[in-house]
This record gives structure tokens, C-alpha cells and sequence, in this order.
């Protein structure tokens, strides 16, 4: 099985080399991988300067072909591995992580694990995103290899749709055992409004935003569920945005003229 693999994260994320030792049960996976962490930049794509690949050997690395994009996001590093690295011969899968940190609900829009996953397959290449869920007890990659497996094994037996991707979130085991998988829908996320407004030494202001604290709401079937209740969760994800809903209202919106 030839197998692509990124992420958000950067090539040094212990996140990546998670990923690539369960990608190396299957096959000879290929790494290409932005080369710091580009963590929200969801589908961004370069196209205003340069990029280069430069192969990374390193000892700490396991064995394999790991490349760094620099400067490259995800959807970069996802085009130049399908059309540069592996030079058009498209592979069997792209997976995107493992992320530290979850992408639940609404975070599929910004998160750039999630957006790897989606340009694989807007590339025409079956695609999974993988994240894990802290919980407040760390990340323990090497815990939850097997789950990971276990998602691969079933993509490979039953590929996402044309034009879908799965998004998967591990519950962290150290919060309690992993119970199983469940399929998913989104689920909603609220984050905290937080501006966090200090004065550099110039005495200039400067803000980080982001809030720290999040409300799930209890959506029976959704992901967020899914990991309070301790399951490995798979949403399968649509490129086609459309909201059906609204284009079934819209009816009254056609107006065409009868001649040109
Ligand atoms: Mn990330």
C-alpha cells in the first residue's frame, strides 16, 4: 500500500511519527509534512511565494521518506507529495496528524489536519484525519496506535464516498479505556470570546486570540458525544458545502430571462 501522510504540526510533531509507524504496517508511507506548525490554517494554499522540499535525515526519525515543505501548509504539502514527491503516481491513501489536540464539531473548518485529509481528496485519493483528545492528561501517541490501525484497516475495506473524507478523534485513554468506535455526525462547539490585549516593549499594543474554555452541547450521535462517552469517533466529512436545506427554500431566487 503507498501511503502519503501530513499534517498541521510540523515534521518534528511526535503526532507525525505516530501516524508513520502505523502507516509502515501497511506499507511504505511517505511523509510530507509542513516544516513548523501551521496549526489553523485550514485549506490555505501557497501561491504568492516559493516553496522547497528538502528531504530530512535525522537520527530520532524513523526509517522512511520524510520530506519539510518550508513555509507549507497542509493543502501544500498534500499537492507537491501527490504531484512532485511521488511525481503523479497517486497513492492508495493521504493521512493527515495525528493532531495533539481535538477537531471536533466546528474546529473541521479551521483546522489544517482536517483540510490535509480534505485536499487529498479533492486530489482524488481516499483520505482520513486524525486527532487526539487531550482531556488535560497529555498526549500518549503510543496508547492509541492499535485504534488508529483498526480506522486504517477500515477505510481500507470501506473507502469514504467520492468527494468525502472521515474525520477521526481518539478520546485520550489516560481519561478512561477506550470503549470502541462509533460513527458520527458534527457535533457544535463553543469557545470562549477571549482577547487577550498586552503591550510589547515598544509599549505598542498586541492581542492573542482564541478562548480557552469550550461548551459541547449533549447531540445525541455527534462527535462530541462520542469522546464523553469514551468511543473513537468517525465522521465522514462532505467537500460539497451546499446547504441543501436553504437550496430547497430557494425556489423563488430563479429568475432567468427567455432570451439571451
Ligand atoms: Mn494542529
Amino acid at each position: 500500500l503507498r501511503i502519503l501522510i501530513t499534517n498541521d504540526d510540523g515534521i518534528d510533531s511526535p503526532g507525525l511519527q505516530a501516524l508513520q509507524s502505523v502507516a509502515s504496517r501497511f506499507g511504505e508511507p511517505v511523509v510530507v509534512a509542513p516544516d513548523v506548525d501551521r496549526s489553523g490554517v485550514s485549506q490555505a494554499i501557497t501561491l504568492t511565494r516559493p516553496l522547497r522540499v528538502r528531504r530530512r535525515r535525522r537520527p530520532g526519525l524513523p526509517p522512511g521518506d520524510w520530506f519539510a515543505v518550508e513555509g507549507g501548509t497542509p493543502t501544500d504539502c498534500v499537492y507537491l507529495g501527490l504531484h512532485h514527491v511521488l511525481a503523479g503516481e497517486l497513492p492508495d491513501l493521504v493521512l493527515s496528524g495525528i493532531n495533539p489536540g481535538p477537531n471536533l464539531g466546528w474546529d473541521v473548518l479551521y483546522s489544517g489536519t482536517a483540510a490535509g485529509a480534505r485536499e487529498g481528496v479533492l486530489q482524488g485519493v481516499p483520505s482520513v484525519a486524525f486527532s487526539l483528545v487531550s482531556g488535560g492528561k497529555g498526549y500518549p501517541f503510543d496508547d492509541i496506535l492499535d485504534w488508529v490501525e483498526r480506522v486504517v484497516q477500515m477505510t481500507i475495506q470501506e473507502p469514504p464516498p467520492e468527494l468525502s473524507f472521515y474525520n477521526v478523534n481518539l478520546p485520550n485513554p489516560l481519561v478512561g479505556p477506550i470503549r470502541g468506535i462509533r460513527s458520527t455526525r458534527l457535533g457544535h462547539r463553543y469557545y470562549s470570546k477571549e482577547v487577550v490585549a498586552r503591550t510589547d516593549p515598544r509599549g505598542a499594543e498586541y492581542l492573542w486570540i482564541g478562548g480557552r474554555d469550550v461548551y459541547m452541547p449533549d447531540i445525541p450521535g455527534s462527535d462530541c458525544n462520542a469522546i464523553r462517552d469514551g468511543l473513537v469517533s468517525v465522521t465522514p466529512l462532505n467537500c460539497d458545502a451546499t446547504c441543501t436545506n436553504a437550496l430547497r427554500q430557494m425556489t423563488d431566487w430563479n429568475v432567468e430571462s427567455d432570451h439571451d
